[in-house]
């Protein structure tokens, strides 16, 4: 028999996973750096549309490059696929923000590093940058079943001070990988790293990937099943950056990770969760969000390939 999700006891991991010390928040803008180290939340989204959420499950942050699925779904969606003639999807070995494209095509090599996060935003429809960035925030809200918005500070900051989205997007305009101005890119780039998100949204969008496109608690058909099948298994080969494959081996579950530290989850058919705990490893993974998801991997039988309650 599988555990139940539905009766799984959260505040006892949370209570276990805050025993965790060490690693340190992202200080790449004032914001980050100013996170709460101690801001620990769990939160699950089940396909029948039940959620559980720890304490603090309801605090916001943004969303930083745990937005990077989701702008991926809207990029396939918007192009009818073509979003994956320009950009691959082969892991890199390297962090998240190397100034590095795929070596004879010049494409970003995957959508799940800054430089590919930066194009497929730039692939969703919109005539300029806010109507852009207008159909991702709304795109977004339908992931996560609710009204977000944007932290407008930090968007100025990832926009003013993220040297090397900056860097990638004159790159990729240098290769011709890149039809928007390399400043409009990093911008709606920014404004979408920057949007609020707290554990609860960002479960519902782990499960609306995990069930096929559809939000299971609105119901609303978000994207295609064939579009959420591309974008949970780039998150399973990609979503961790250099540490994807000890992810995989160790965890077995699709995740997205991010400096704000938080994870999100997507195990096809059985759930969507998200973790968040700002204090980053060395490859930019919540330290306590890891050992979360170790726990619902083993605790949830989630592992992709593990055959324990089977
Ligand atoms: N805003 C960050 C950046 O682009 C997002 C990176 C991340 O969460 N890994 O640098």
């Amino acid at each position: 028999m599988r555990p139940d999700a539905g009766t799984y006891d959260l505040e006892d991991v949370r209570r276990r996973i805050m025993q965790t010390q060490g690693g340190a928040v992202d200080e790449s803008i004032p914001e980050l750096a100013a996170a709460d180290p101690d801001l620990c939340a769990l939160a699950l989204a089940l396909p029948d549309g039940t959620l559980r959420a720890s304490a603090q499950a309801d605090v916001p942050f943004s969303v930083q490059s745990a937005v990077k699925p989701f702008l991926f779904a809207m990029a396939l969606r918007d192009t009818d696929g073509d979003a994956l003639e320009r950009v691959g999807i082969e892991p890199t070995g390297e962090a998240f923000d190397a100034i590095k494209l795929e070596s004879g095509t010049g494409r970003p090599p995957n959508p799940m590093v800054n430089a590919g996060a930066l194009l497929t935003a730039s692939l969703i429809d919109g005539g300029d940058v806010d109507e852009r960035d207008d159909r991702i925030l709304r795109g977004l809200s339908a992931f996560a079943g609710r009204r977000l918005e944007v932290d407008e500070s930090v968007a100025r900051n990832e926009h003013l001070l993220g040297d090397r989205n900056h860097a990638l997007a004159h790159l990729m305009r240098a290769e011709g990988t890149l039809h928007v101005s390399a400043d409009d890119a990093v911008a709606v780039y920014a404004r979408a790293c920057a949007v609020l998100v707290d554990a609860e949204a960002l479960a519902v969008m782990g499960a609306t990937l995990a069930c096929g496109g559809v939000n299971p608690v609105t119901q609303e058909r978000v994207v295609s099943p064939a579009v959420a099948r591309d974008v949970v298994s780039v998150m399973a080969t990609c979503g961790v950056y250099d540490g994807s494959g000890r992810w995989m081996r160790a965890i077995g579950i699709p995740a997205k990770s991010s400096v704000s530290g938080a994870i999100v989850l997507s195990a096809p058919g059985r759930l969507g969760a998200a973790v968040v705990s700002p204090p980053l490893d060395e490859y930019g993974t919540s330290m306590r969000g890891k050992v979360a998801c170790d726990a619902l991997s083993i605790e949830l039988d989630l592992h992709a390939f593990g055959t324990a309650a089977r």
